[in-house]
């Protein structure tokens, strides 16, 4: 089915592929036949105007001059002069009568530019274009060996299975051995104002199903081994993510998932108030393993709520710990908004909590605006967010600043915490606008009366701004980068050291650890 829905799409492209094509080179070789063209009619018309203005008209020398001029001249047969009507003289012919044929007269006389038409030469018999030069008091009128304007339209356009044709500007065609201009299905069209000339390219019924099905045979051997290849991409990571799905499974029941702890610092002080916890698959091949290869996968196969509980389980032996070190420091744990939403989760997440009491003070659920939610999503989320509020829990929304919740939405989830998205706090003292951003999302979180943390502080100068502005609590690589659960109990373990990530006076209680209480 998908391979037949690839191939269906490749002939689209190439049908696409090939219009492209043929567009580009109608529109090539109109532009070159133009050029072509108006360069010869240019020609005839300079060494005319000059033999005009130095001769009169059928003098000897004036003949003599269009003969020179005709014989030169590859695309020229004759050169004859008319006045009032009267054919008068030619390059071969010393006087003449003759009065020109009505009908031709006609296609000029009303005109008073250069004229192009086609027609039967009266004297010789012969399919003829004329190329009518207008003079002070009469007419040049040029004949051109149309069976070479022709030829040479042909030679332009044939190689390209393109038809081409010369005519007049009334939209008339004055060339031989052209589609009639209802056959063209696709054309492109220049009229040249100053010869009065108009002239036609483009493709035939028959001309384009050449081109078509001349490229056809490869365009399907590239589009059949595209699709091929992309089935089988599609299957190779069909399979991956499954066999991810099985690893994550088998993860899990061997507790390969491990939190690493990365404080959270009072921005003032820089002392530790707390600690998010972030997951890390210690796996028994690949060593330790970052969420960013796994947790996609883990949440898209609702896997992460397993591991959710697991990680809670474990944590609330290691928070025993904390607390036995420091009781007010707090720990902020990732959740989705799936798992609140789904009122089995909450239970099984109360039930765990109900049995440790390490887990019923200074525990935060944090959880980002990316999910969108229906309204009825929105209110079981309300509602699993009150029963843990119940037991404990306070709420914190991660990457504040970068999901879709509006404001009304943030103000009825009532968080207590707001996490300002690295990225704002990454490019605050290089980048104006970003700038006047975060002082926005700080000045809203007062608003909205949360505590606030800024997340990804990596210089000693985006930790000033940060506190600055009033952010309360900061976390990132400037203070301390996450770490296993040890590192972190030595860390709190430690006395008051110099270093700023190693800063552990904690015994001072913050504006932020009170809204945590
Ligand atoms: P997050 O919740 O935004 O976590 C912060 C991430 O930023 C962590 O990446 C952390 O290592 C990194 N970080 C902290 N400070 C800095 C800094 O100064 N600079 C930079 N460049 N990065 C910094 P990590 O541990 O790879 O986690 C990535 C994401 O995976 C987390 O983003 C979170 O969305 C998700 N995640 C991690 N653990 C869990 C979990 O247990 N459950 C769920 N549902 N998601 C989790
Ligand atoms: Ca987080
Ligand atoms: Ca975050």
């Amino acid at each position: 089915m998908l391979l037949i829905l690839c191939l269906l799409v490749g002939l689209i492209l190439d049908m696409a592929w090939v219009k492209n094509g043929i567009n580009q080179k109608t529109r090539d070789t109109i532009q070159g036949l133009d050029i072509a063209i108006n360069y010869q009619l240019n020609q005839i018309k300079t060494d005319l105007t000059l033999i005009d203005s130095n001769t009169t008209p059928c003098d000897k020398k004036n003949r003599e001059e269009l003969e020179k001029l005709n014989f030169y001249s590859s695309v020229i047969q004759e050169i004859s002069y008319i006045e009032n009507g009267v054919f008068l003289c030619s390059d071969r012919i010393k006087n003449s009568n003759i009065k020109v044929e009505s009908s031709h007269l006609a296609k000029f006389e009303e005109q008073s530019g250069y004229v192009i038409y086609r027609a039967t030469s009266q004297r010789r018999h012969i399919d003829a274009l004329f190329f009518m030069v207008p003079t002070p008091s009469g007419w040049y009128r040029i004949m051109l060996d149309s069976r070479y304007i022709d030829y040479w339209i042909k030679q332009y356009t044939h190689k390209d299975q393109l038809s081409g044709c010369l005519g007049n500007i009334d939209d008339s065609f004055v060339c031989l051995n052209s589609p009639p201009f209802n056959d063209f299905i696709f054309s492109e069209q220049i009229r040249s104002e100053k010869y009065s000339y108009a002239l036609t390219v483009g493709y035939v019924e028959a001309s384009l199903k050449k081109v078509y099905f001349k490229q056809l045979p490869y365009a399907t051997a590239i589009i059949i081994t595209l699709s091929i290849f992309i089935v089988l991409l599609l299957n190779l990571s069909v399979n991956f993510r499954r066999s991810i799905k099985s690893d994550i499974q088998r993860g899990i029941n061997n507790r390969e998932f491990h939190a690493y702890y990365q404080p959270i610092v009072n921005s003032k002080s820089g002392h530790w108030i707390g600690a998010e916890l972030l997951v890390r698959w210690l796996h028994p091949k690949h060593g330790v393993i970052s969420p960013a290869e796994f947790i996609h996968t883990a949440e898209s196969t609702g896997l992460i709520n397993t591991i959710t509980l697991h990680l809670l389980e474990r944590v609330a032996y290691e928070k025993t710990q904390i607390q036995a070190e420091n009781d007010d420091l707090y720990i902020s744990i990732n959740v989705t908004a799936s798992m609140i939403i789904n009122s089995r989760y909450v239970t099984e997440l109360i039930c765990i909590i109900s049995k440790y009491p390490s887990l019923q003070h200074n525990v935060v659920f944090e959880f980002t605006e990316r999910e969108t939610f229906s309204p009825t999503e929105l209110v079981e989320l309300k509602l699993g967010m009150q029963r843990l509020r119940e037991v404990g829990i306070k709420w914190a929304l991660d990457d504040f600043g970068t999901g879709y919740a509006g404001l009304s939405t943030l103000q009825s989830l009532r968080f207590d915490i707001l996490k300002i998205d690295r990225t704002f706090v990454a490019s605050s003292v290089t980048d104006a606008v970003t700038h006047s951003i975060l002082d926005n999302i700080a000045e809203m979180g007062h608003t909205l009366h949360c505590t606030m943390v800024a997340e990804g502080v990596e210089t000693a100068e985006q930790a000033e701004y940060v506190d600055d502005l009033g952010i309360e609590a900061s976390q990132g690589y400037f203070y301390a980068k996450p770490m296993p659960f040890d590192d972190y109990l030595s860390g709190i373990c430690k006395p008051a050291s110099a270093s700023h990530s190693e800063a552990v006076e904690t015994n001072t209680t913050t504006a932020h650890q009170q809204a945590i209480k």
